[in-house]
């Protein structure tokens, strides 16, 4: 691990993974914000993190965890969970993020709703790559946008999540820049 390149995004799938899924996620982040990326299981099973009462993993502890066992020099990590996900003042996330933070997780547990077998082939890695890319850019200090086409968009619901686009608006891709830019000079200073 010690040859893990500065600007690596460590994709951690929790349970098995689907590698077809992973690669088109890890094409997108690619496009979106330039980093390489890397597929590192880093937790096992999140046991830890079940609420019995809820039958539901609190996605919370679950980002320490991983930030506690992030590998060296790596720049964020996002775990690709399939159980279902909630924190304490909601019903159900489709994903927690630390802002401006190193990690973030998505779960594909809701992300299968209301999918017809027409189109479950496209629309399920479309969903899953927008949220993938919607919590990264919380850590990369991007926060809620209200344009509702905008891959920032807060979304309560799959139709939110099938509405938007895969995009940054123009708004968000100009915040972005500006952190890649203020992350690369930071790096360089060190
Ligand atoms: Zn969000
Ligand atoms: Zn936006």
């Amino acid at each position: 691990m010690s040859d893990l390149k500065k600007h690596t995004i460590i994709i951690s799938p929790i349970g098995n993974p689907d590698t077809n899924l992973l690669n088109r996620v890890r094409r997108a982040i690619y496009n979106i914000f330039g980093y390489p990326t890397e597929i590192i299981p880093i937790l096992d099973e999140v046991d830890f993190a079940l609420d019995p009462g809820r039958n539901q993993y609190h996605s919370t502890p679950i980002l320490d965890e991983l930030v506690r066992n992030i590998p060296y020099r790596a720049a964020k990590v996002l775990a690709i969970a399939k159980v279902d996900l909630f924190i304490p003042i909601l019903t159900h996330v489709y994903g927690e993020a630390q802002l401006g933070g190193k990690a973030c997780i998505i779960s594909t547990y809701r992300l299968k709703e209301s999918l017809s077998p027409l189109n479950s082939h496209e629309v399920y890695p479309c969903r899953v790559i927008k949220e993938a890319i919607h919590e990264l850019g919380h850590t990369f200090n991007l926060r809620h946008c209200r344009d509702r086409s905008c891959i920032m968009h807060y979304c309560r619901t799959v139709k939110d999540v099938d509405r938007k686009r895969n995009q940054l608006c123009r708004y968000c891709s100009v915040l972005l820049e500006d952190e890649l830019k203020r992350l690369k000079n930071k790096s360089r200073n060190v």
